[in-house]
């Protein structure tokens, strides 16, 4: 059936690879209730429409685009046999799974990712939930791959450079290396920006500031992106990949994963590029694994995560996190909060959808575990407001990795640190009305406390996992945990 069959796409499968031919017939449907159901950010809205009707301008005849309130609706409209490649969320397979009880579609394994669902399964069988380290995944898929390999040896003798890719900010608060690559707004964007703020008028919510589109939304774009990154961003991007710079949202990270995750690129052709520049010599190796460790490391182990853990995996919530997100942080609204880190990563949510790893990891998703903020709501959070947020990247990487909601599948301990941290990977620490090392008192670093209090409130349950004995042993040390207790009582077990 797939020849002769109409592909219907998700708005995050726009690249060539997932169509079969160059005469295939396609359908792409906006669905305006996935925007009634869920406040999304403005610019994120924008992205995915904008890529979608690109897409579609790209196809020409061969496209049936519909705007219509559900898909149902619009696939009602599309006569013959329709043929989908698995969509990358649950709820989305289930809408294929009803559909298919009542029409002709044709189901397709899933595509963009360098390790498929199949291949991870035979990964991780028997291997037992506590034991599926990304580590051992990475090093299997360079094997197989054959990517940065001398034979069967990793090439310079080592699988991990992380240990080189730490280095805190540069003095100078800024990194000598060109702007990145910024997309040119077409017709498309306008007319995308007109509908947007119909829609708004309409009573359609989203949060977030509107601004000039800064992610590439076509192939052609993201390949040029991928291009400009590796020729003058690459070099950099290891070194300080963990920093962070008031003055620099975006250091040196490439700004193509909201581009992969609307499925504008091959990862393993990215995976390549990359490698290439390694060969010859235009990039350390440091440098270059780092960013192969990220694309076909743990976006791949992510994506077969959020499948293999199954879709309960969502609800887990192993510290009993239940505090409401606060309005100020789901409004995005940056002077909610004094913490000068915490502002600046809300702001950049705010005016551009994005902030890397760190600010995501360290700062938001620390600050929300500390404070024992609703897992599920924090990973529902995090999928509407960024640009690259779909519910796939999310669930693992909010419920394991940031809050530590699964109990240690993912990470072997919390990912949580004091204002120390942060103090030595950025420039916040100077300005902000707190001192990162004070625990109690009025100019007491909302991290430190944050931190400590967490350790005390969840003291019970951690005192099992190995890795945090010596910190629960410096927490019984602690003289002034009283004092911080009583002023902020809230981190009473
Ligand atoms: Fe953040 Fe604490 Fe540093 Fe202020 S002192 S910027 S709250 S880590």
């Amino acid at each position: 059936m797939t020849e002769s069959s109409t592909r219907w796409l998700f708005g995050d499968q726009l690249g060539d690879y997932f169509l079969d031919d160059d005469d295939q017939q396609v359908v792409l449907v906006e669905s305006r209730r996935v925007f009634r159901r869920r406040r999304f950010h403005r610019q994120k809205a924008h992205l995915v429409l904008s890529a979608m009707r690109h897409r579609a301008a790209e196809l020409g005849e061969r496209c049936t685009y519909l705007v219509t309130e559900t898909y149902r609706e619009a696939l009602e409209q599309v006569e013959g046999p329709l043929s989908v490649v698995q969509p990358t969320t649950w709820a989305a397979l289930h809408l294929v799974d009803t559909l298919v009880g009542e029409r002709e579609i044709e189901r397709l394994p899933a595509r963009g990712y360098v390790t498929g669902r199949g291949e991870f399964g035979r990964w991780a069988d028997g291997r037992g939930r506590r034991r599926l380290l990304m580590e051992n995944f990475y090093r299997d898929a360079r094997t197989r791959n054959d990517v940065l390999m001398k034979g069967a040896e990793p090439v310079e003798g080592r699988w991990n450079f992380d240990a080189d890719n730490r280095e805190p900010p540069p003095r100078s608060g800024r990194l000598d290396i060109p702007e990145p690559w910024w997309p040119e707004e077409d017709e498309i964007d306008a007319a995308v920006r007109a509908d947007l703020d119909a829609m708004e008028a309409d009573g359609i919510e989203f949060v977030g500031e509107d601004g000039p589109r800064r992610f590439a939304a076509s192939s052609a774009e993201a390949q040029a992106a991928l291009d400009h990154f590796v020729e003058h961003r690459l070099p950099t991007f290891g070194r300080y990949e963990d920093a962070m710079l008031t003055g620099d949202r975006w250091m040196a990270h490439s700004l193509i994963s909201a581009p992969l995750n609307l499925g504008l690129l091959d990862p393993l052709a990215v995976v390549r590029t990359a490698e290439e520049a390694y060969v010859a010599g235009e990039a350390p190796i440091s440098a270059v694994e780092g960013f192969v460790r990220q694309v076909m490391g743990w976006r791949d182990y992510i994506w077969n995560l959020y499948w293999y853990l199954g879709e309960d995996y969502r609800n887990e919530n192993a510290l009993k996190a239940t505090t409401p997100l606060p309005e100020w942080f789901t409004r995005l609204d940056p002077t909610g909060t004094d913490a000068r880190c915490l502002s600046w990563s809300l702001s950049s949510v705010r005016e551009v959808g994005w902030a890397h790893h760190i600010p995501r990891l360290m700062v938001i998703g620390n600050y929300a575990q500390q404070r024992g903020w609703d897992p599920q709501e924090l990973t529902d959070w995090f999928h509407r407001s960024f640009v690259d947020g779909y519910g796939w990247v999310m669930v693992p990487n909010v419920v394991g990795m940031s809050q530590y909601a699964d109990d240690g599948v993912l990470g072997t301990k919390p990912y949580v640190g004091g204002g120390a941290y942060i103090n030595r990977m950025s420039d916040f620490c100077g300005d902000c009305v707190y001192d990162p090392k004070k625990r109690t008192g009025e100019d007491a670093c909302p991290f430190t406390v944050g931190y400590w209090g967490f350790l005390h409130r969840n003291r019970e349950h951690l005192s099992g996992n190995f890795r945090m004995g010596q910190v629960l042993r410096n927490l019984d040390r602690l003289k002034d945990l009283d004092q911080l207790l009583e002023e902020n009582p809230e981190f009473c077990a």
